[in-house]
């Protein structure tokens, strides 16, 4: 196993997250306990409504959970109550996230749009641009850096997409089924580069899937049922005790 004499740069700690209230209220998690590591690829897994994305909404503090505890990079960012007053700047420094669908603005080309984060994070007009188009490079779709959005195979727009993610350097890259809209070859191209963004970046990167193609691609899977987490192992090779 990779990671556990370091420190944790997500660490989870019972946490809750409930909406609604009385009897319209749902439990979409409960008592959430995880730890991941620097240079760790991490499976989110379980049925639909389960409570991955409320999950990963959590950690990207786009979502404020009900109770427990959060930590980023040995910060604490909340305990019963956000600890820090500036959400949006500490996702922009940690965080980098990559959704289903690669949400590229469509009037931007391919460095354009990597290069929109990079103006937000402060960097001036040329410095974005470099640096985007060496991110394009790194993701390998550096010759479709003028290409609109709409002229990308789904494949080249995800990778986009995630240099977008990478482009602040985040320590912490969250993706919520990035590989669902991509044939199995394509999937295990964007997993294949995650693992090099993690070990590269020294990142800690949870992917949440369906996709049991990409299982070996993971350092540890977490499978949540009903808002509970039922496993925390990486020995993901094996059947449950008693399965034929
Ligand atoms: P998953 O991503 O595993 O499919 P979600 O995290 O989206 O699951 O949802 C977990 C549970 O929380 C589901 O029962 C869902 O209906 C509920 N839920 C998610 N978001 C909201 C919301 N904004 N308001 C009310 N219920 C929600
Ligand atoms: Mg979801």
């Amino acid at each position: 196993m990779t990671g556990e004499n370091r420190q944790a740069i997500v660490r989870v700690e019972h946490l809750s997250k409930h909406f609604g209230a009385g009897s319209a209220r749902v439990d979409a998690l409960i008592d959430i306990n995880m730890d991941v590591y620097p240079g760790q690829v991490i499976g989110l897994m379980g049925p639909s409504g389960s409570g991955k994305t409320t999950l990963l909404n959590c950690i990207a503090c786009i979502l404020e959970p009900s109770s427990g505890r959060l930590m980023l990079d040995s910060e604490a960012v909340y305990d019963d109550r956000w600890l820090k007053a500036d959400l949006r700047r500490l996702r922009l420094d940690k965080i980098g996230f990559i959704f289903q669908y690669p949400n590229l603005l469509p009037f931007l080309d391919g460095s354009d749009n990597v290069a929109v984060v990079l103006h937000l994070a402060g960097f001036g007009a040329a410095a974005a641009r470099d640096r985007a188009i060496g991110l394009l490079d790194y993701l390998e779709v550096g010759h479709r850096k003028h290409a609109m959005p709409s002229q990308l195979s789904g494949g080249e727009a995800q990778r986009v997409a995630i240099a977008r993610a990478l482009a602040n350097r985040p320590r912490i890259i969250l993706a919520d089924e990035p590989t669902a809209p991509l044939d199995s070859q394509r999937a295990r191209i964007v997993m294949d580069l995650l693992r090099r963004i993690a070990i590269d970046q020294n990142a800690a990167i949870i992917v949440v899937t369906h996709d049991e193609m990409i299982l070996d691609r993971f350092d540890h899977i977490f499978r949540l049922r009903d808002g509970r987490l039922e496993t925390a192992t990486g020995d993901i090779s094996r059947s449950p005790v008693g399965a034929a």
